[in-house]
């Protein structure tokens, strides 16, 4: 598609509809003449490109790429009314469409009933995750594994409800015999599962988790922030195939979160909470005495703890969903792609002489350091460290790596061998969230190998 042609298409739709009401003069105190504009607007586009190229194939870092273009066309022609999906008052339309693309998100995972909306982000959708979860189990605690988002701790502190951290396997799973334990104590009345954690983008084993819990009966909201829409590969077929068992496990727990400014094609902001229990919407009640008056519908902000949201960010989802939905042909195909380019990327490495793959991807993560001599962490730091520097300094052919601090601890499970002449050590870290990076494999392993020579 054309954006310059879909935008302008927006821009004249929202024109035209504009022009269906009486005309009036604009206030002369919000005047700027397109003079004023272009004295402003070569500096501010320049300033714009001290950025990292996200878009481009060679940005092999962190989880950062731009929308999709049908994301930028539905969010900037909404703009352009600037609606509010608080409530049906602020924003019919788009609060409509939220329901719409919420009930798909739902669908994705299976849920037979829910409760939901989009948030700001990941994060303050497993705010009010937790926040349910506090109202349901006043005076417990919230259990998740050390490899967990660090905001549910953080969280935890804001509910001022206790957060435990509970140890992992070798894998960077939740370690369950650790989770059965601390659950025996009777401390606990959630436990945090993630589907993708962001370090490593390990799945922990929501089936399993999901079983403890409820022989304790503890609740289980599911983090898929990063990893959601990889369920859309659960059970299928090709390489890219993911183990069902977790993913199918979902649906059984009492909620989950899903950002689409992950991978959903989407701008931020837009995360998104769902409950299972369609009554969760009883711990948001409040009177409004300024909203909820255009109808006796359920208005977003009646479920939700933040108030004013953008309906862009609705508008933008629900245009991208009809265009590539939130199914195993539509979105999984993307997905799909980002999990082969990181598979691609393990093997060759798992090739080389000079780069070491620290765990096999799950997701589309790839992390690994580089072959020092000694094998020492303070020499693997330092290699990490130059490389990332190195890639970033080239300036004909610049590649844009992120790292991963890992414990002494982690290393010692996975590579036995390696000197701990200290606590920790950086390795590199590859999130290969476009679906380019897979015919981009060869070439993103080939500049590794050279960074990794010096
Ligand atoms: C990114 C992420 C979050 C936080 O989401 P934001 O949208 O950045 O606030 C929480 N949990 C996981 C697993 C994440 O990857």
């Amino acid at each position: 598609m054309d954006l310059q042609r879909w935008l302008s298409r927006g821009v004249a739709a929202i024109e035209d509809w504009q022009e269906s009401f009486a005309p009036f003069e604009r206030d002369p105190s919000l005047r700027v003449s397109d003079e004023q504009i272009a004295s402003v607007f070569e500096d501010f586009t320049q300033r714009l490109r001290e950025n990292y190229p996200f878009f481009h194939p060679s940005y092999a870092g962190q989880m950062l790429k731009p929308p999709h273009p049908a994301a930028v066309v539905g969010y900037l022609t909404a703009m352009l009314v600037n609606p509010n999906n608080h409530a049906l008052d602020g924003g019919p339309a788009t609060a409509r469409m939220e329901k719409e693309v919420v009930a798909q998100l739902a669908g994705m995972f299976g849920l037979a009933t829910h409760l939901g909306h989009l948030t700001t982000s990941g994060t303050i959708a497993n705010l009010e995750a937790l926040y349910v979860a506090r109202e349901l189990h006043p005076g417990s605690g919230v259990a998740y594994s050390e490899e967990a988002h660090y905001t549910h701790g953080r969280m935890c502190g804001v509910l001022g409800v206790e957060g435990i951290p509970v140890g992992v396997d070798a894998a960077g799973r939740l370690d369950l015999a650790a989770l059965d334990d601390l659950l025996a104590t009777g401390r606990i009345g959630t436990v945090v599962a993630t589907a993708g954690t962001t370090g490593l983008g390990v799945i922990d084993p929501v089936h399993e988790v999901l079983a403890i819990a409820r022989r304790h009966r503890v609740r289980v909201h599911v983090d898929a922030a990063y990893g959601g829409f990889y369920t859309l590969l659960a059970g299928g077929e090709g390489r890219a195939a993911l183990d069902e068992a977790p993913w199918r496990a979902i649906s059984g727990c009492d909620s989950v979160v899903v950002d689409p400014h992950k991978h959903g094609l989407q701008p931020y902001g837009c995360g998104a909470v769902l409950f299972r229990d369609p009554g969760a919407g009883r711990f948001y009640r409040h009177d409004s005495p300024y909203t909820y008056f255009t109808s006796d519908e359920l208005h977003l902000g009646e479920i939700s703890l933040e108030c004013s949201r953008a309906g862009a960010a609705a508008a933008a989802l629900w245009l991208t969903f009809q265009l590539l939905p939130p199914t195993p042909g539509g979105l999984g195909q993307v997905l799909a792609a980002c999990r082969r380019a990181a598979l691609d990327t393990a093997e060759l490495i798992d090739a080389s002489g000079r780069l070491v793959l620290f765990q096999p991807p799950e997701l589309d993560i790839v992390c690994y350091f580089p072959v020092t001599s000694p094998p020492s962490l303070s020499a693997i730091d330092d290699a990490s460290g130059r490389m990332l520097a190195g890639g970033m300094a080239d300036r004909a052919d610049p590649v844009f790596l992120s790292t991963l601090q890992v414990p002494a601890s982690g290393f010692a499970r996975r590579h036995a061998g390696i000197a701990a002449d200290r606590d920790g050590a950086r390795i590199l870290r590859s999130v290969l969230m476009k679906p380019e990076a897979e015919s981009h494999a060869a070439g993103l392993h080939a500049r590794l190998e050279r960074l990794a020579a010096g």
